[in-house]
């Protein structure tokens, strides 16, 4: 989730500039809705400013209302509450359960890189959170389809690839950019998993156990 209008898109850091070694497989990992609790945060930060996150839908302005009101908050309002909350407060959502230890199991096998569509603003305390939670690891923060920034690094690395998201829209960008790279959907937030929608393309694993022990199969073979 997350993931509105994109922005200009930069060009993909080298692989060593991240601290990654091209001769190991390489995971790319999104953060809300995969390692975090994205609606969640963002919804209690929601709340508090007056405002209701309503899971009606896998969908996120589309969810933001006044209380008792049958029409969606302006998109401009939206996303103000949407820069709002990661500028001040995206450092206080929970991990999903099971993503800390899933990636702390990976790490032997994998090079793993954060790759998270949120706005610039949000890179202090983002990376705040995850050092916290135990997740030292490389963090890219980037805007729009995820396939062309993916193909850019995967380009880089020797080994297998494999990438996780809880969006079909970057998961069909991926595989379209960088077909060799093995695709998984996650959603983490209980409440969503029946409402995202899912695709024959990508394999749809919700437990973070199950997942990390298929990427793992994924990349060591
Ligand atoms: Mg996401």
């Amino acid at each position: 989730m997350a993931d509105p209008a994109p922005l200009a898109r930069p060009a993909a850091p080298s692989l060593e500039s991240l601290g990654l070694r091209r001769n190991r497989p390489l995971v790319i990992v999104d953060v809300d809705e995969v390692l975090g609790l994205f609606m969640e945060g963002f919804g209690s930060f929601v709340g508090e400013q007056g405002y209701e996150l309503r899971l009606d839908r896998f969908a996120l302005f589309q969810n933001l209302f006044r209380p008792g009101e049958t029409e969606h908050l302006e998109l401009s309002e939206g996303r103000r509450l949407f820069d709002d909350y990661f500028h001040t407060r995206c450092h206080e959502m929970e991990p999903a359960p099971g993503a800390v230890e899933a990636l702390r199991r990976l790490r032997p096998h994998a090079e793993i890189l954060i790759l998270s569509n949120a706005p610039p603003q949000a890179e202090r305390l983002r990376g705040q959170w995850l050092a916290r939670h135990g997740l030292p690891e490389a963090l890219i923060l980037s805007s729009g389809p995820k396939g062309p920034i993916t193909a850019d690094l995967v380009a880089q690395s020797a080994g297998p690839t494999a990438f996780v998201d809880d969006l079909l829209s970057n998961l069909d960008s991926v595989a379209e950019h960088a077909p060799a790279t093995a695709t998984f959907q996650h959603v983490a937030d209980l409440r969503l998993r029946s409402l995202a929608p899912r695709s024959d393309k990508h394999r749809r694993i919700d437990d973070w156990t199950e997942l990390g022990a298929a990427i793992e199969a994924v990349i060591r073979t």
